[in-house]
């Protein structure tokens, strides 16, 4: 094995999962990568026939290009290097033209159009805006007045096109997002969301020493609810509940559906104790709150503090060891975790049955 390469490199996953994750990353560098190959071959070109003072502005160009996309892999916020590559593109678009004449404006074309994928939409379209009233304005590049207004005529379809484009895509992306991490029946978080979450809180974690508590509840006796007065009227107490503990929540806490009957709530900046008393309040403000034909609604939890070096599943099974010993302790209670748990033992940490 070579002793100077790490079998799995860390920097190799980080960039696929940023590949992964973010689109204007992935748009930069990709196009980057092309732009700087295409421009190396004109450098060859005009070095061939002896323009050197072009092929010097060329090579200006993928350098300028080199370090965009340096500062780009070094940044974690993608927005800031697509305005330095938005300010390289024109640069070089205006520096073609004007070596070039109007054998530059092709490269408006593309450098217009591309603007709308590397920064915010509103950044874009004024970047467009002073692009294309330059070029316009430089007469010596045109032959005719009518070339000048075809050029900016054009040029501004071009840019409210893909404004257009881009509105389309950035909502459909958007709608996807929802559809993909919210769970249809009651609105809240799906387990896909959950599972984004939580790895986010364990990373924080690592890094900050900031401390999260996983609370996680499951609705006593369900089932009967489904068999007595039937699905839908299972899926209205479902809503019901999801409702009235969303609103009993902080905004930076988060609630997810796990499946079926059971919830998790993902309590950010909260020990085991808070994180508990937190759990203690919502078991009082909800569980027998919610009535339907007779059937009052009652829920058991399992309360677990994040531990150091700990994955999220190992996290998420304790939560479930504590959810279980709620269960066979008789139900409508909320119990932390602790280390007889594990040890497969009775004794409880806390035990705190409600009614
Ligand atoms: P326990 O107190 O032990 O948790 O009893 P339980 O009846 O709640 O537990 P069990 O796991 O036996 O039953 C869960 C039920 O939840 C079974 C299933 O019919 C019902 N359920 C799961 N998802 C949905 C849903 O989306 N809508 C409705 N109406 N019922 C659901
Ligand atoms: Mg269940
Ligand atoms: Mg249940």
């Amino acid at each position: 094995m070579n002793r100077f390469l790490p079998d799995k490199p860390e920097w190799w996953a980080l960039i696929r999962q940023r590949y992964r994750r973010d689109f204007r990353f992935a748009i930069m560098t990709l196009f980057g990568c092309l732009l700087m190959v295409v421009i190396s071959g004109f450098i060859i070109f005009r070095l061939l026939i002896g323009d050197y003072y072009e092929a010097f502005i060329n090579t200006c160009i993928v350098l300028s290009l080199a370090i965009v996309m340096l500062y780009a892999f070094r940044q974690s916020d993608s927005n800031r290097a697509g305005i330095l590559f938005i300010f390289v593109n024109m640069t070089a678009c205006v520096a073609t033209t004007a070596m070039f004449g109007s054998t530059g404006l092709f490269w408006a074309y593309l450098v217009l159009w591309v603007n709308f994928l590397m920064a915010r939409k509103r950044i874009a379209f004024f970047a467009n805006l002073a692009l294309i009233l330059g070029l316009f304005f430089t007469e010596s590049l045109y032959d005719t007045q009518l070339e000048s207004i075809t050029f900016l005529v054009t040029s501004l379809l071009i840019t409210v096109f893909s404004l257009v484009f881009v509105e389309r895509l950035q909502h459909q992306q958007e709608e996807l997002e929802r559809l993909a991490m919210q769970d249809p029946l009651t609105k809240i978080g799906n387990r896909r969301m959950m599972q984004h979450e939580i790895a986010h809180v364990v990373a924080l974690f690592r890094r900050n020493e900031q401390p999260a508590t996983l609370v996680l509840i499951d609705l006593d006796h369900f089932k009967k609810v489904n068999d007595q007065q039937g699905h839908e009227a299972g899926d209205e107490i479902l809503r019901q509940f999801a409702d009235l503990m969303r609103s009993n929540i902080r905004q930076a806490d988060g609630f997810y559906r796990y499946g079926g009957e059971e919830f998790v709530l993902l309590l950010p900046d909260h020990d085991e104790a808070s994180g508990l008393g937190v759990a203690q309040m919502m078991h009082q403000r909800v569980s027998g709150k919610i009535e339907q034909n007779g059937w009052v609604l009652r829920f058991s939890a399992g309360v677990a503090a994040l531990k150091p070096e700990e994955s999220p599943e190992a996290w998420l099974m304790r939560a479930d060891q504590a959810l279980y010993q709620a269960k066979q302790t008789g139900r409508n209670r909320v119990i932390v975790w602790d280390n007889n748990m594990s040890t497969g033992r009775r004794e409880l940490a806390v035990d705190q049955p409600v009614d």
